[in-house]
């Protein structure tokens, strides 16, 4: 049921923050692509590359002594995480509706694979229908125009949640930006530009496609959603950023990141889809965990465990 496309693509890649380029430690081979049957169609992860994150800007409230422990695996010893950044393709009826576009060529020079990704596996972007958004970061939103600035999907229909878009069309984003992240609303809001007419904005809790709820997940941005795909054997969250690590968003949800916008929210959201997930036997798939990112969620003592499929 499952299959791997394993190309050496990334050997030696650099990921940056801002403009200073940060070296990622043991990526030689990369799973760019695995799908997963479900009853009424497939789900499949591609990847868009890897990108790395100051582990003192990700986790700075908490005692090394703690955290990198956690983190093993995943931070080098230049201090930077690793973060991979898978993409979900959902197959179903006569839809092809992607979750989230990846950066494009425009962010990190170690993303911007998904393309090719995906026509490794012989799929047009004139097949896909629909574009699904959990937030308008640039690793998440970026990637949908080209080298010309034009739509790269002209003929898909594109959703995004109504507090996302609301946010990062306001003046408010760019003064909300720390220093070296000015580019995030710059970047977002000349997405939306070419989005305005014909973007579709949903609430928490709809039916956005058929079979596809919307979660609301707020915190690491002020409208950020997930996603649970329906399905009689197997349904899945989609969960974007809101779990973004495989120990400490598991097994320390309560600890806060520098990455979320609103700290506390997001705390909140992880307990809430960690609960979910665990009560309901929902696959998990997320942005940031370990490529192809799916995995089950696991009660564990009084957290939980993060467990790859
Ligand atoms: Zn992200």
């Amino acid at each position: 049921m499952v299959s791997n496309n394993r190309r050496n693509f990334c050997q030696g890649c650099l990921a940056s923050v801002g403009l200073s380029a940060l070296p990622i430690a043991g990526l030689s081979t990369l799973v760019t692509a695995q799908t997963m049957a479900l009853s009424s169609g497939s789900i499949s992860s591609f990847s868009d590359g890897d990108m790395g994150l100051p582990v003192d800007f990700l986790y700075r409230d908490i005692p090394a002594a703690e955290r990198d422990p956690l983190l093993a695996g995943s931070l080098n010893d230049l201090g930077v995480v690793n973060r991979p950044v898978n993409v979900n393709l959902l197959t179903y009826g006569n839809r092809k509706v992607l979750f989230d576009v990846g950066a494009g060529s425009n962010f990190l020079p170690s993303l911007g694979k998904l393309f090719e990704a995906l026509e490794g596996e012989s799929i047009d972007l004139s097949e896909i229908t629909d574009v699904v958004f959990t937030h308008a970061h640039p690793d998440h939103i970026w990637g949908i125009i080209d080298d010309f600035d034009d739509l790269l999907m002209p003929e898909a229909s594109y959703h995004i949640g109504k507090d996302e878009w609301a946010f990062w069309d306001s003046e408010n984003a760019l003064a909300a930006m720390p220093a070296g992240r000015k580019n995030f609303a710059v970047g977002a809001k000349s997405r939306f530009d070419l989005l305005r007419d014909r973007i579709i904005l949903f609430s928490g809790g709809e039916e956005i496609l058929p079979n596809i709820e919307s979660v609301n997940s707020v915190g690491h941005t002020p409208g950020h959603m997930s996603f649970i795909v329906h399905d009689r054997d197997s349904s899945v969250l989609i969960a974007g950023d809101a779990l973004t690590h495989e120990k400490i968003s598991f097994e320390r949800p309560e600890w806060p990141s520098s990455s979320d916008m609103d700290t506390d929210a997001a705390i909140k959201t992880r307990l809430k889809l960690l609960d979910q997930s665990t009560q309901d036997q929902l696959i998990l798939a997320a942005t940031h965990l370990p490529a192809p990112g799916f995995s089950r969620v696991e009660k564990a003592d009084s957290a939980w465990r993060y467990v790859p499929i």
